[in-house]
């Protein structure tokens, strides 16, 4: 095994099966063995599936036996950023010893590129083969990693297509199998996929909403909307909320949520995150001093860790004081890498940048990650104050969560207050701030320094 070959060899920058060398590519001359991990390459692959495929008509009984299996790291390149390409090796090399503790002889294990391995598993009855394989790799590949004295957590995502229904020919197979690994990525981690016929058609959208989000991200056609946040006690305007807006010339108005999880996917996230940073921190600064901008921040810009300089360039570009800017995260900051997040927020915090608990009541909502940051601020999320004042459950959830944040020395702001009943059962249950349609739709930038003035003193909610 030639595992001391230099980790260049490993990542010519590919990253997508769609950056494969064609038949005529020069590649075709490569080794047909992957360097680091001794395991077969993707030229041994094609080559192992096409031999295995029964051309065309005759691709009965033998064939119908033939799973691909595709299984992606997910995460491995912030373990790189993270630790190094030396570490990340290791845990490459690392994997592929539990992948092949995992296939049968006759099963064809290889490297595909970078982060990504596939088996050619040929069994008597698929797809519950495939299933109870998949299953395993999942399973070995959740376990941590040890390298060099640190403990490496990370998932897997995995992707099957079947011969002859998903494709007989290497290239049909491999398309789908990564269609379907793209899928169990979206979905979420440790998570095994099928092809569907179906994913064809939307992994075509998903490729042409991507291509106009890259361009609306280049062209900065991309805007900010403003939510205004109103202090209890005060009644008056505390925060901002700043919030991303997608005029498309055809699509029309695309909401975040139709595009903020694409683009986490492809990683557009840390550009277009940065751009609403400063774009952000540039707005606040026609705002009274006394209010602050809130900003989404994706886990993705967390994960990849280049969040800080971000704020630190957008701090100093615009000459915001750090004490005005908010960073929004959610709970999912936390899933991946818990310390590399908390080493990130309480950069922050040193700062002087706030951080506020985003959707707080979705999700894991574990306490114990209340109690492992000093949130400024817990945002309960709007859809328990979609259901007050007549449910008796969301009312409780709210209460609790108030007390909470009064024990812990955090706020609480109430998204989505849309009527005075909420608005009075909120201000009941001690909630320091609210945000919602009742004060305030999200409104241009350059509506913000008037909406602010006319919402100074709120006693009555102005119109929407
Ligand atoms: P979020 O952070 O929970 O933002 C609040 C959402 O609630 C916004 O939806 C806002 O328009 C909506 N909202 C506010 N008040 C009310 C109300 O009274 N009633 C109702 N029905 N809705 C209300 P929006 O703008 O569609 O944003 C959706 C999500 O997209 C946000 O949820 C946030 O998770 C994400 N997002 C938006 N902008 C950014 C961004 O710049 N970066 C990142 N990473 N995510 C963003
Ligand atoms: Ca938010
Ligand atoms: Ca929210």
């Amino acid at each position: 095994m030639q595992r001391d070959l230099p980790p260049s060899v490993l990542f010519a920058g590919r990253t997508s099966l769609s950056e494969w060398a064609g038949p005529d590519s020069p590649e075709r001359s490569a080794p047909s063995s992957d360097h680091l991990t001794g395991l077969p390459d993707r030229r041994a692959l094609v080559n192992g599936l096409r031999q295995r495929l029964v051309p065309g008509a005759q691709a009965g009984a033998q064939a119908s036996e033939l799973a691909l299996l595709m299984v992606g790291l997910d995460d491995f390149k912030t373990v790189n950023d993270l630790h190094g390409m030396a570490v990340g090796d290791q845990l490459l090399c690392q994997a592929a010893d539990r992948l092949r503790a995992c296939v049968r002889v006759g099963d064809l294990l290889v490297r595909l590129f970078g982060d990504t391995f596939a088996v050619v598993q040929s069994a008597a009855h698929q797809p519950d083969a495939a299933t109870a394989l998949g299953r395993r790799l999942l399973a070995v590949l959740a376990e941590p990693f040890h390298l060099g004295g640190q403990m490496v957590q990370l998932g897997a995502s995995l992707g099957v297509a079947v011969a002859p229904f998903d494709g007989d020919t290497p290239d049909a197979l491999l398309r789908n199998a990564e269609r379907a690994t793209y899928r169990a990525k979206a979905d979420g981690r440790g998570v095994l996929r099928f092809f569907e016929p179906a994913m064809d058609n939307l992994s075509h959208a998903r490729r042409e909403l991507e291509a106009d989000l890259r361009q609306a991200v280049a062209e900065r056609t991309l805007h900010l909307a403003y939510q205004p946040q109103v202090d209890l006690a005060s009644q008056r305007v505390r925060g901002v909320e700043a919030l991303l807006r997608w005029q498309h010339p055809q699509r029309g108005n695309v909401p975040p949520d139709a595009f903020i999880g694409l683009a986490e996917a492809c990683g557009l996230i840390v550009p277009l995150g940065r751009w609403v940073l400063e774009q952000a921190c540039r707005d606040a600064l026609a705002w009274p001093e006394n209010v602050r901008v809130a900003v989404n921040v994706s886990a993705v810009q967390f994960r990849r860790g280049g969040l800080l300089v971000d704020v630190l360039q957008a701090l100093s570009s615009t000459g915001l004081p750090p004490q005005r800017l908010e960073v929004e995260v959610t709970e999912s900051v936390m899933l991946t890498n818990a310390a590399q997040a908390l080493g990130q927020l309480h950069e922050l915090h040193r700062l002087g940048v706030q951080v506020a608990m985003d959707d707080f009541g979705t999700g894991f909502s574990s306490l114990s990650t209340l109690r492992s940051f000093p949130f400024h601020r817990i945002k309960i999320d709007r859809s328990f104050v979609r259901d007050l004042p007549d449910s008796q459950d969301a009312r409780a959830i709210v209460r609790a969560v108030a007390g909470l944040g009064r024990s812990l020395g955090m706020a609480t702001t109430v998204e989505g207050v849309e009527t005075d009943a909420q608005l009075k059962v909120v201000e009941t249950e001690g909630c320091s701030e609210v945000q919602g349609y009742l004060f305030s739709r999200p409104r241009p930038a350059a509506d913000l320094p008037e909406l602010i003035r006319t919402l100074g003193c709120p006693a009555t909610p102005a119109p929407a």
